[in-house]
């Protein structure tokens, strides 16, 4: 591919459309997704973010509304669409029949009508072997080629049909133009290998492997076989399934044939996608107990209306055309659904977890999203900065935060539960030197570079959250970021990780960072900026009366301008054996470091075990909050010159990390230089009680 290529997804958020854009991108195509979530989420998008490594812009938008589909070909240039969007099942279909004609067919007419206007001569269609509705009706057309007379049984069908009529119709009138592939899929199953994006069917599932599925985690009493006295090899019905991987690979092979064509070279042709292996019910449900493990109960009921007993493909041409066929088998289908299954057992839909837009606009990017939300215990989180947006203890509040995205965008900042990165606390006068090459970052704090300077971590939109509930009372919100060579004036390219995992039960919230850099080794220092105030459920704006104990007294001295002299001093702070420091209305004042260990050189201090190194409590609210830390080091602020919407002295910030200007100084330098194919960690928990 020469220029790298927009392809409009319409359905993206959906089970096929989903797993094809992790093709696309894998095939270094860009994506743009039009859903208006009828029948999906939008976290299925948040996790493909994370698993592909990339922003996919996203439109909550129905196919129908003309005016916001011409706003995505304006804003967007388009090169080609693959069509999924519609309404798909057969049952429902004959109950609501106007509603799938209209959705399907409308939603179609108005995507072509912007195609014609925007120049975007390329379409990929997701039709169905519903098309051909029984083809047992004919003696000789099983395994069933393209060319089989159609006739679809149902409205679901019927709705696929007159697309592609549709589609041919517009073909004929510009034939130098249009390029049409109709994909007819057989039966999709299974899940992507990572077990991240799967099959969520809202309701009761309507396919064998998501209703056998359901049966196994107990969702379900048992599966209903219909009909085992067909004339095949054990009575059940044969149909042709088909790993969704597989399908996702075929729209990749139909695009690829389509951009090669010439110019001036039109096309609509229709192509089978399935295996061209048929397997009965019982040969797939042998399938999915072999990978769960164990029998799944099931009953034989009659035959269902509208069944027949073998629908196969013949994927010939696909084969011989697109140069595309089926390379996984139904028994790694099953495994792959049993992952999806196990690890989402609710699928994308988790109880305690809450998604709230923090723009007034529908911004998809910019959430805020709860975990833990039906506790007392929960926190949000945003993509902006990766930011700690709230953390509520028995029900209140205990940090400082904004209530939208925009408090976190003025000029001035304070950081509030922001990530902080490429490189936490001072740089002195912003410079370092790494690998013969002398670098100068902005000066953004008196001399110095403090935080990564402007636009660092803190101001970036990272990627994702990838949400799970691993087990009862955990959830885990995952961010990432590719902070790219010089992009924030660091060299190397930086892949970094922000794993926030919030334990109801221990009321503890641990933050992980890793970190790996390509091209070229960088510094790194990341932690979390997150102002405490115990007094908050007080209503109190102020730390005043907050009793503090730290790990020790141990601290960085620094000159007049903050820089690191090399010594070690003590400072006036008590420790865990002493009675606790007392913050009052304006003193003691602390913008210092700390550190435990003196001669720390690990870039991942993940293995190390987690120490205590700060305790706060509030006797009047009887808040005490632990701060515990793999990390050498950790800088303790009494927030006196806060702002940005902040009063001084409203929050207290304690910052684990590496030691600051560590870049510049020999003896710490080997702590927080990343060299490629090495891996940054470090981890912190702020525990309550
Ligand atoms: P899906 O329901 O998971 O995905 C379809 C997506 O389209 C959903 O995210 C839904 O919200 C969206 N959508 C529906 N109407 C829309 C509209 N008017 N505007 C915007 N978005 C809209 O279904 P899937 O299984 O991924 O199927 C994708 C396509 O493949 C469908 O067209 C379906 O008919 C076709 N197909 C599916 C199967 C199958 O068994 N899954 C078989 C053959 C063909």
């Amino acid at each position: 591919m020469t220029k790298q290529q927009t392809v409009l997804v319409t359905g993206g958020a959906g089970y096929i459309g989903s797993h094809t854009i992790v093709e696309l991108i894998e095939n270094g195509y860009n994506c743009v997704i039009v859903d208006n979530l009828c029948n999906s989420s939008y976290e299925s998008v948040a996790r493909l973010e994370v698993l592909c490594k990339t922003h996919i812009p996203f439109y909550h938008v129905d196919l129908c509304d003309r005016e916001p589909m011409e706003r995505i070909f304006k804003e967007n240039k388009i090169d080609s669409v693959i069509h999924f969007a519609g309404l798909k099942a057969v049952g429902e279909s004959t109950e609501i029949p106007l509603k799938y004609y209209h959705n399907n067919i409308l939603g179609t007419l108005v995507l072509l009508e912007m195609m014609q206007r925007y120049d975007v001569e390329k379409l990929v269609f997701s039709s169905s072997a519903t098309v051909y509705g029984d083809a047992t009706r004919f003696p000789d057309m099983i395994p069933i080629p393209e060319e089989c007379p159609v006739g679809p049984t149902n409205p679901y069908g019927q709705t696929k049909l007159a697309i592609e009529k549709i589609l041919a119709d517009l073909y004929n009138s510009e034939k130098e133009t249009w390029k049409f592939a109709i994909l007819r899929y057989f039966n999709p199953i299974g899940a992507h290998p990572s077990g991240l994006i799967g099959e969520d069917p809202l309701g009761i599932p309507n396919n064998l492997l998501p209703y056998m599925a359901q049966v196994a985690t107990g969702r379900r009493e048992k599966l209903n076989v219909f009909g085992n006295d067909y004339d095949t090899r054990d009575g059940t019905p044969i149909r042709d399934y088909i790993h969704v991987v597989d399908l996702a690979k075929g729209h990749i092979a139909a695009l690829k044939y389509l951009d090669a064509r010439q110019t001036g070279k039109g096309i609509c042709r229709e192509w089978n996608l399935g295996s061209g292996k048929g397997s009965t019910v019982f040969e797939v449900y042998r399938a999915f107990c072999d990978a769960v493990g164990e029998e799944i109960p099931y009953v034989v009921t009659g035959r269902r209306a509208g069944d027949v007993i073998n629908l196969t493909a013949k994927p010939d041409r696909a084969k011989q055309e697109l140069k595309w066929q089926t390379e996984l088998d139904v028994a790694t289908a099953c495994k792959d659904n049993w992952k999806w299954a196990t690890e989402n057992p609710f699928g994308y839909q988790l109880k305690g977890v809450k998604a709230d837009f923090s723009t007034h606009e529908e911004q998809y990017d910019a959430r805020f999203i709860t975990i833990g939300a039906d506790s007392k215990f929960q926190a949000t989180v945003a993509n902006l900065g990766a930011t700690l947006v709230d953390l509520k203890v028995d029900g209140e509040s205990v940090v400082l935060g904004h209530n939208c995205e925009a408090g976190y965008l003025t000029p001035d900042t304070c950081y509030a539960g922001a990530t902080v990165g490429r490189y936490a606390n001072r740089i002195a006068h912003g410079k370092f030197q790494l690998d013969g090459e002398k670098y100068q970052l902005t000066i953004n704090n008196g001399v110095n570079c403090n935080h990564g300077g402007p636009g660092s971590f803190h101001a970036k939109r990272f990627l994702g959250p990838l949400v799970q509930n691993p087990s009862k009372g955990i959830f885990t919100a995952e961010f990432m970021l590719i902070d790219e060579d010089k992009e924030t004036e660091f060299p190397g390219s930086l892949e970094v990780h922000v794993f926030y995992k919030l334990n109801v039960l221990t009321k503890s919230l641990e933050i992980e960072y890793t970190g790996k850099v390509s091209g070229k080794a960088t510094p790194i220092n990341m932690t979390n900026h997150t102002y405490f105030n115990l007094n908050k459920l007080l209503g109190k704006g102020t730390i005043e009366g907050t009793e503090l104990q730290v790990a020790t007294k141990k601290s960085v001295e620094v000159d007049k301008d903050t820089i690191p002299t090399g010594k070690i001093i003590e400072r006036d702070i008590a420790t865990f054996d002493e009675k606790p420091t007392v913050l009052g209305e304006k003193t003691p004042e602390y913008d210092y470091s700390f550190v435990t260990e003196e001669h720390s050189k690990d870039i991942d201090t993940r293995s190390k075990k987690l120490q205590l190194v700060t305790k706060a409590t509030n006797p009047e609210s009887k808040v005490t909050l632990e701060v515990l830390t793999t990390e050498p080091s950790f800088h303790v602020y009494t927030g006196d010159w806060l702002c940005a919407g902040f009063a001084p002295r409203e929050g207290f910030a304690v910052e684990p990390g590496r030691y600051v200007d560590a870049i510049n100084q020999p003896s710490w330098k080997d702590s927080v230089i990343l060299k490629p194919n090495e891996t940054y960690g470090s981890k912190i928990v702020y525990r309550f009680s």
